[in-house]
Order: C-alpha cells, then structure tokens, then sequence
C-alpha cells in the first residue's frame, strides 16, 4: 500500500503534491493526507486493485468468426472452469476479453496449445499488464467547445480592456477545454491498449498540438506508434531455444509471438508502408469508433489517418518521426520559459489562418504550416533586446551536464527542465511585440536568408549550403531552418507567391499596428485592437487596395488587322480603344453595373471652373467611386450633351481611360446556376455556354431575384482605369492593364468581385471585339 501511494504521487514546486492516479493537485502535506483518506481515493485505489486481479485472470481471444455472439466464447471456455464476464469489443466484433474465475484456470487455458471455435482457430493470449489509468466520466455531449463564430470572438476580444487582455483571453477561447482533454486521455488510452495487444511492449506517444502547448480546440490528433521495443521482443520470440524449460523464456513469450499479428510480418526487415498497412488494419478492425482509415505512404513523414467517429477528432499516427517528438518538447519548453509565447503563438497563428496565410489541415499545399509559423515566433522571440528566448544553441550548452539527445544523427540537447533556462530581462509587453513581430518580418527577405533558430540569427543563404557540416537545406522563397534537423527547411513547401503575400500582410499589420485603433480600446464600442487584424482577407485586401488591384491581360490583334502591323504602335492604340469600348459594354450590359467615364466628370469640372487647368493627377488617381460621379450619372443621362459615343472618348493620348463604376447586386454569385435555368435542358445554340446574350440574361435574373431593380445605395463603388500595359509579349497582342480602386471601406468586399472579374472579364472582352470584328 505504502509503495502504491508512493507511485501514485508526485512531489511539486513550493510543497504541492499531485495525485496521478486521481488527476487531484494539492498544495500541502496535511492537504494531501486529507486527499488520501478521502472518499474519491479510496474508491479508485480500490478499483484499481479490482481491475489488476480481473487483469490477471483474464486473457484476450481472437480469430473468432465476426459476429460470434458472447454467449458462444461463454461456453466454450466453461469447459474448462466458470467464466465470470465476457466482453466483446463492440464496434467491430473481432475481439474478447475473456475474464475466468482464477489464475489456476488461466494457466489451463493457456497450457492448451490449440482453440478452436465453429472451425476456426482461436488465439488466446495473456492480458498485457498496462498502468491502471482512472479516466473521469465524461460529461453529456459532445466534448469539444462550441465553435465560437467570428462574431462571438469579436464581440469577447472587444470587451477586454487592452491588447494584452486581448491576447491572453484569446488563448483561454482558443485551448481546449477539460472535457477536450479528457477526450483525448481516453482515447489515448484506447489506442494504447489496442495497440499493446497487438504490437507487445510497443508504445504509443502524442507529439504536435495536443502536447505542446498550442492546443487548438479541435486541432488534431498526432501520435507516435514506437515500435522499437516490439521488434526486439519479436526478433527475440523467433530465436530457436534450445532449452525452452531452462534457459528462463517465458512460455508466456512464446505464446504471444505465435499468435500475434505479428506473425504476418518481421517488422526489423518490413518496409514503413507495409507497417503502416498493418497499423491501419490494426485500427479498422480492432480499435473502437474509429473510422475514415487510410494511409498516406508518400508523404514525408508517411503517417496512418483516421476519424474517431463520435468526437469528429482526425488524428494522425507515424512510426518513424522521432524529431517531432523532440521538436515537440522543445516548443513545450518555450512556452514554460516565458508566458509570452503562447498568447504572442495564438495570436499569430489566428491572423495567418484569417488571412489564409496558414493552415493546411490536410497536408501540402504552399502555406506555412503551424509548425513553421511558430517558429518563426520563437525566432522573433531570439532576436529581441535583450532576449525572450534562448537560442537553441545556448539551450545545448544549458543542458551539459545531462544526457545529450541525438535523434537521426542530429544533436537534438536542450534541458530537461525549464528551471534551468536564465529567466529574460526583456520587458516589452505583448502588444507591443505582436507589433514588432509584424515589423521585422514586413521588412525580412526571406528567399535571401536562411532563418536560424539554432543561432538566433538570419544567416546568408550560402553560409548555410557551403558549411564544413556540409547541410544541404533545400532553399527556396522562404527559408526557415528546423532547429534540430539542419538540412530541413520548414517552409520549403511555401511558393513565391505566399512568402510575398507573407511579407505584404506583415507590412500592412504593423501599419495598423501603430494606429490608435490597435492600440486603445474603443470608447464608442467600435472594433478595436486584434480584432481588426482578425477580419478574414483584411490584409490582402489592404494589400491589394495600396498597390492596387490590378488585372493584366493581353488582347489578341484580330486577324485582319495584322498584315498591317508595320504600324503596330497605331494598331494597339485603336485596340486600346475598341478594348475600352468592350469593357464599358461588358460593365454595363452584361453585368448590369454602372459606369460612368470619369472624362465626363473632368469636362463638367473643367466647364464649372473654367480656366482651371486639368491635371494628370485626376487621372493617375481617380476618386475611388465617391458618390458624387454616381449623382453625376443620373445629371449625365438628363445632359446629353455630356454623352459621347464610347469609343470617341478615349483620352487624348489613347492611353488610358477612367470610369467610376457601381455594382448594384451581386451579380458574381451563382452565375452557373441560373445560366443553367435559363439554358434548359437542351439548349438552343444562341444560348451557347459564356455568349454575353446569355450572360446578360444572367445577370438580369440575378438582378431580379435579388429584389429591387437598383437600390438605393450600390453594393459596391469603384475606378477603373485602363491603360496599355508595359510591355506585349508579342506585337500580335495589345497588354492592356486595368487598374481597379474600390471605396478604401469596402476593399474587402470588393475582393470577391474583383476575384470573378479575374476570370469573367478577360473572356467577355475578347469576345466582344470578337463578335465586332
Ligand atoms: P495543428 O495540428 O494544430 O496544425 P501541430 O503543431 O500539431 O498543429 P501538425 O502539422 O499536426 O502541427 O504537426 C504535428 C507535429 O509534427 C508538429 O507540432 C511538429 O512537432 C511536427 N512537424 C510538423 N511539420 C513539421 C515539419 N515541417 N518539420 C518538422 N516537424 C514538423
Ligand atoms: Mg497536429
């Protein structure tokens, strides 16, 4: 009894205790003596010593024909004493536990070499002893939060008092919650004894977000088959014995190899695919709730996925990752050496998955990935003055003295224990260095340096490739150093694109984040702090709205027109024109919006201010679809002195031309649908699929259903400049460029049409000059 207490507890910081075996903390001695007399103690130890003496007199039965009811493995094991309980493993049918009135009956049904049962040949084996792990009940319901729509976050986040607030309610929102954690325990403890009757003396360890300190209500499940132990069991079962009896091999042993799974497969010499099938057998025919089995064999890490059913958690189990489980503890040890690195991770981390940034539940794909993102946070963290953070090279020296790790040939040492990092000096608060995190990697070239965690620094691309270890990192546009595994980038999957989109985001958040808006609650119950940062696609559309959201795309010369083209320069301009004609036709009636050219505005301008000089100004940045072209629209169609035919009014350079536009519904939606409504099921070849008659009659419909034939406010305000583009990949084709600037307030809603045009606008074009030519 004594030696059980002793295990069951252990000792903590400033005299607390903990009670393993019933998940109870107290702060004291006397406390701790209360805890142990008490009710809840007793009752477990108790069943605890219930459940070892059931453990002992049971054995585990397969190879049973499925669906073999209880009842039948009842009286057959009767024969040879009474059997207490069977219990079937209710998902599958494809085990038993078989629990027998005592030892002695057990060491007959294991003395018989061969069961058999309706034909077929049982195995029977010992039970594996495992820990006895008290697993409290579960509430009713689901374990997982509720999902916290982005409006109830906001309106949390809004209420807090300031960003620091902000930040560390964001990861009591986001971490998961105690019944979250007891899911997982228990499920934990499923696989662990699935697997240990299958795979002796194997091991089953959780590794990623459900240990590390970043735990994400809902985020998966990665676990780490160690099979280590099972080989050499099994390499050691296969050895011929010469003297069984004598040499002390346990009869138990032989026994278990014989009729393991493990008989089908020499795991030292079977390839990981071919594990990872057995695992994934293991799992669709043994393991409880779990469905959605597959495994993903050309993966780096090949990996067995599987969904358990009744929480939805997908979860992930490797058997050749040991770096993660270190790189695992290494982020667990960041987060107990400074409480600023989880509210500064899950800030970030939420900002890059808003602005699609991040994420990739699924693997591949050119985003960062969580791991990599929180990295990039602990670098952050290494490269402030003074420093929040060891580099992981100081770590190494921190940790002499203690046993030195090295996993796959790589020095993976770092301290057991946080108590021996030097606390930082550094002070900044967390407001402060989101805002800097922002900052430095708004400025930071990620294609032309290496980031570094093991040397807290940014190191030139070719120190990295030349260096006398001679680590071969696979560079790319964003080059991000694994700590530990030197010759691997974590952000190799990552194009050029995203590392640009990175960079650009991280600019426009520091922008915002030397605003008042970021940095002082509202008064007026407005939006303040992370929230703004929060709004999905506010970054690119910021991003898209400084630089300008641009469309290029060239247009094809029609075929008559290129005999002449010794005159080319003359030809694109009069495709410029035509093209300028073609877009206006397309705005207005294919898509119903407005639009209104802004030389209409200059020349009523000009009248009312006569003598004043136009400037280019007025072109190169057209008022953002204020209202006030719009009211000149309805004057315009009131004035026709104002109408000019279209392709007259191209500016006097033949260059460029400006429109303000509005779009009044949302015309880009669900286009494919009424287009096949209107078409019908046999469509009449005027109709064809893309003709701008029907596409105009698309969206007319849309218009329609929408309600109102024109609102009183338009959905969305707009310039548009057009003007030939730099240069033509070919004189058989006029670049043209256009330049659309949305009201700042509505870029991002601007972005989803803006995303259609992309596609729609360039064809509609074309087709149109098409059809005129
Ligand atoms: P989440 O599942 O919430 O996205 P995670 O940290 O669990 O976060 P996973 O992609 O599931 O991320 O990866 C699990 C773990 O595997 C990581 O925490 C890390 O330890 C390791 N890992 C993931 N990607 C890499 C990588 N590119 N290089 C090295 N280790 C990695
Ligand atoms: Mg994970």
């Amino acid at each position: 009894m004594a030696e059980s207490i002793h295990e069951d507890l252990e000792p903590l910081p400033r005299g607390g205790f903990r009670c393993r075996l019933c998940h109870v903390t107290v702060a004291n001695k006397p406390s701790l003596d209360d805890h142990l007399r008490g009710k809840k103690h007793q009752r477990l130890e108790s069943l605890r010593s219930v459940r070892q003496d059931q453990e002992l007199r049971s054995v585990f039965v397969s190879g049973f024909r499925k669906g073999t009811p209880a009842s039948e493995l009842n009286d057959y094991f009767q024969s040879y004493g009474e059997v207490i309980n069977v219990v079937m493993d209710k998902d599958k049918g494809v085990y038993a536990i078989v629990e027998l009135q005592d030892t002695e009956m057990l060491e007959k049904v294991l003395a018989q070499t061969q069961h058999s049962l309706g034909g077929q040949k049982l195995r029977v084996k010992p039970r594996e002893k495992k820990d006895f792990k008290y697993t409290p009940p579960r509430r009713q319901g689901s374990a997982k939060r509720e999902q916290l729509s982005p409006d109830k976050l906001a309106q949390e986040l809004c209420q807090a008092n300031d960003v620091d607030a902000q930040m560390s309610l964001l990861v009591q929102l986001f971490e998961f919650s105690e019944s979250e954690r007891r899911l997982r325990d228990l499920l934990f403890s499923l696989f662990q004894e699935v697997f240990l009757e299958f795979f002796p003396e194997s091991a089953i360890l959780p590794f990623g977000s459900s240990v590390n300190g970043f735990d994400v209500s809902g985020c998966d499940l990665d676990l780490f088959l160690d099979l280590e132990k099972t080989k050499t069991f099994q390499a050691s079962a296969k050895t011929p014995t010469e003297t069984p009896a004598e040499d002390g091999a346990s009869p138990e042993l032989d026994a278990r190899s014989e009729d393991s799974i493990l008989s089908d497969i020499d795991l030292a010499s079977a390839t990981v695919p071919e594990v990872l099938e057995l695992v994934a057998t293991v799992l669709r025919k043994c393991v409880p709730g779990v469905h959605h089995v597959q495994v993903v064999a050309n993966a780096r890490r090949p990996v067995v996925k599987f969904c358990h059913k009744e929480s939805s958690l997908r979860g992930d189990i490797s058997i050749d990752n040991k770096l993660a489980l270190r790189n695992t503890r290494f982020l667990q040890l960041c987060t107990e050496a400074d409480e600023r690195v989880r509210p500064l991770v899950y800030t970030v981390r939420h900002w890059a998955k808003q602005q699609a940034l991040a994420g990739n539940p699924f693997g591949g794909g050119p985003l960062l990935n969580n791991y990599a993102l929180t990295l990039l946070v602990l670098f952050f963290l290494q490269t402030r003055s003074p420093p929040v953070l060891p580099t992981v090279a100081r770590l190494k020296e921190l940790s002499e003295g203690e046993e030195q790790t090295v996993v796959d040939g790589w020095d993976c040492s770092f301290p057991k224990d946080s108590a021996r990092l030097e606390p930082s000096s550094n002070t900044e608060n967390l407001c402060a260095l989101l805002a800097e995190f922002f900052h430095v990697f708004g400025d930071c070239d990620f294609a032309g340096q290496v980031i570094s965690l093991r040397e807290g620094q940014l190191l030139p691309t070719s120190s990295v490739l030349t260096s006398e270890t001679g680590i071969r990192l696979k560079l790319g546009p964003f080059n991000l150093q694994d700590p530990f595994e030197l010759s691997h980038n974590v952000a190799a999957n990552v194009n050029e694109k995203t590392a640009l989109r990175f960079r650009r985001c991280c600019q426009v958040a520091a922008k915002y984040c030397r605003s008042l808006q970021y940095q002082r609650k509202s008064s007026k119950g407005k939006i303040w702090g992370l929230v703004r940062l929060f709004q999905p696609g506010t970054a690119e559309a910021e991003v898209l709205a400084a630089t300008g959201f641009v469309l290029n795309f060239p247009l094809p010369l029609p075929a008559q027109s290129r005999e002449l083209l010794g005159q080319a320069e003359d030809f694109h301009q009069q495709q410029f024109q035509k093209a300028c004609a073609g877009i206006a036709f397309v705005l207005q009636d294919v898509l119903k919006c407005s639009c209104l050219e802004a030389r209409e505005e200059q020349q009523a301008v000009t009248e009312c201010k006569q003598g004043e000089e136009q400037t280019e100004g007025r072109a190169e940045q057209p008022s953002a679809g204020g209202k006030r072209p719009l009211d000149e629209e309805e004057a315009g169609s009131s004035s026709p002195s104002c109408k000019r035919p279209r392709t007259e009014t191209v500016s006097p350079e033949g260059q460029s031309m400006t429109w303000n536009c509005a779009v009044w519904h949302k015309v880009w939606l669900g286009r494919r649908r009424v287009r096949r409504q209107l078409r019908g099921p046999q469509p009449d070849p005027q109709h064809s699929a893309g003709s701008l008659e029907l596409e105009a009659k698309v969206s007319a419909a849309i218009s329609q259903q929408e309600g109102e034939a024109r609102p009183e406010e338009p959905l969305l305000q707009f310039a548009l400049r057009a003007r030939v583009g730099a240069s033509a990949s070919s004189e058989r084709e006029t670049p043209l460029s256009l330049r659309f600037d949305p009201d700042p307030p509505q870029a991002a809603a601007f972005q989803e049409f803006f995303h259609f045009l992309q596609g729609f606008l360039p064809r509609a074009v074309e087709q149109r000059l098409a059809s005129e030519a």
